[in-house]
């Protein structure tokens, strides 16, 4: 990933879930280093996925 941003660009991640990039939303303003999932279904898609119910107890 290049460090260079210009001015108007948002920065982007990779959906966890989906593996497409998406682009920051001011909703995530907050906790943008936190987001992983473009969408609510992919949070939850993406959940499920990576942390299996039963797989690890903490
Ligand atoms: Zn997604």
């Amino acid at each position: 990933m290049p460090k260079m941003r210009r001015k108007a660009d948002l920065p982007t991640k990779i959906c966890a879930a989906c593996q497409r990039p998406f682009a920051w939303r001011r909703k995530w303003a907050r906790d943008w280093e936190a987001v992983r999932f473009c969408s609510d279904r992919c949070r939850d898609t993406g959940r499920r996925t990576a942390d299996r119910p039963g797989a690890l107890s903490r």
